[in-house]
């Protein structure tokens, strides 16, 4: 494997800060795919005045990554250059009242609809089935099951990269498909949804059929990173992209410890040994060979981060 370009160290660059900064730590363990490098620092603020504090005095030129629960993501086996930021405690506070719930942007999405669900408010149980953050939900306009951030979203407080923080409402964020148009930098810290009241049992039975759907559809208990590419629009093709895949013949595909689902052939999976290489070369031979069956481009949904570790090789 090819070693990471070296770069210079720039903890001793760092402004002081109340929270957590350390050097050198390793991703993979705390990304769903369980692969990738290190983060050359990760800084845990303690709480937003700490983040804006932060990132005003933080050299401009020095890179910063928002990570949450990492569930959309291929970190690369190079690692990450410059600062992750990884929101914990004093951004996990959930409150909810009569018309909404307000919640920290490190709060995990399963958590903010079963508070929803406690206090009986519906409109937000399709939180329930998105294995990652919210502050993960408004950058990508997380959804599913019919609901998506964009269709509940009031308001998100934003961090921007020179720790200026932005009250942005919901119809100011560009949302598009898993796509929010964040200012560049910015950090989401907490983020404010419209509910509504509704029956506590119907709230909690939708919640199950959601959970329901999904483990009879989806590697929900694997080491994976949920859907790989966005489904075509319709101008360029009528089938979705795991349909693609299917008739290209990549269903169970492999490459080194990364192989496609067989349950679901949008998704990839570390099969155990994988590294994030293998997995993202994986993904370019499904784009390859979608490409030479169908003609279709297909486009990555997951985030891929970070420095190559080595080049993804094209299997023969
Ligand atoms: C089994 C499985 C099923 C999934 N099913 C769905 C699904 O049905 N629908 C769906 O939409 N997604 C799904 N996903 C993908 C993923 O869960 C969502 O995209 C989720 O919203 C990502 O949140 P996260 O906290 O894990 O973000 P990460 O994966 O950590 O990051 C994703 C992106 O968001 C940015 N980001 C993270 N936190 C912040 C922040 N605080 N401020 C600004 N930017 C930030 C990151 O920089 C990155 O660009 C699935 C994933 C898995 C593993």
């Amino acid at each position: 494997m090819m070693a990471a370009a070296k770069l210079p160290h720039i903890f001793d660059r760092l402004p002081p800060l109340r929270g957590r900064a350390q050097a050198d730590v390793v991703l993979a363990p705390t990304t769903w795919f369980r692969v990738g490098g290190a983060a050359e620092i990760v800084v845990r603020p303690a709480d937003v005045d700490d983040l804006c504090a932060f990132l005003a005095a933080l050299p401009s030129e020095i890179p910063v990554l928002p990570i949450g629960a990492a569930s959309n993501l291929i970190v690369r086996d190079g690692g990450v250059h410059g600062v992750v930021i990884r929101l914990a405690r004093g951004f996990n506070a959930i409150e909810t009242d009569a018309d909404g719930v307000t919640a920290g942007a490190a709060a995990l999405d399963l958590t903010v609809a079963e508070h929803a669900a406690t206090a009986g408010l519906s409109g937000l149980e399709f939180l329930s089935g998105i294995p990652g953050t919210i502050g993960g939900a408004v950058a990508m306009n997380a959804g599913a099951y019919g609901g998506d951030v964009a269709g509940c979203l009031e308001w998100a407080d934003i961090v921007t990269r020179n720790g200026e923080l932005l009250r942005i409402e919901a119809g100011k964020l560009g949302f598009a498909y898993r796509h929010a148009a964040l200012p560049p930098g910015g950090i989401v810290a907490r983020a404010r949804f419209r509910a509504r009241a509704g029956d506590r049992t119907a709230i909690a039975a939708r919640m199950a059929d959601i959970r329901a759907a999904r483990e009879a559809t989806q590697p929900v208990r694997a080491r994976t990173g949920g859907s790989t590419f966005r489904n075509p629009p319709p101008a360029i093709s009528s089938h979705k992209a795991w349909e693609l895949i299917d008739s290209a013949g990549c269903r169970g595909l492999a490459r080194g410890g990364a192989q496609v689902s067989e349950k679901h052939c949008n998704f990839l999976l570390n099969a155990g040994t994988a590294t994030a290489a293998d997995i993202e070369g994986l993904g370019e031979e499904v784009r390859r060979r979608v490409h030479a069956t169908s003609g279709v481009t297909l486009e990555w949904e997951i985030k891929r981060i970070g420095i190559p570790g080595a080049k993804p090789e094209v299997l023969a």
